[in-house]
């Protein structure tokens, strides 16, 4: 479950501060694209954590928790390590298979 989604109370401190609340949080108007299967909206995603105040936080707890999928600050994550991109679904290709 998306931290964001979660009761005021389990979510990290820098998220539920007065002075920043949930709502400022640029992932909080569109959820699914951070878990988004295409690239195009995984990229639109990272490019909504650039300009997150609380990026590093963010980061550093999706690490800690080793999030199992999703974008999370600004990094696309694969069962709970940081990939640089998102297979497509299926098979592989039979040349990159062969090869
Ligand atoms: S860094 Fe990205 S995923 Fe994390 S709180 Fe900010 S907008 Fe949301």
């Amino acid at each position: 479950m998306h931290p964001l989604a979660q009761p005021a109370g389990r979510r990290p401190a820098a998220w539920t501060e007065p002075r920043l609340g949930a709502a400022q949080l640029p992932c909080v108007s569109d959820p699914e694209l951070f878990f988004s299967e295409e690239a195009e909206e995984i990229l639109a995603a990272k490019a909504q954590c650039a300009r997150c105040p609380v990026r590093l936080t963010c980061l550093n707890g999706a690490l800690q928790r080793r999030e199992p999928w999703g974008v999370w600050g600004g990094e696309l994550f694969h069962r709970g390590v940081i990939i640089a991109e998102k297979r497509p679904r299926g098979r592989p290709r039979k040349a990159a298979a062969a090869a």
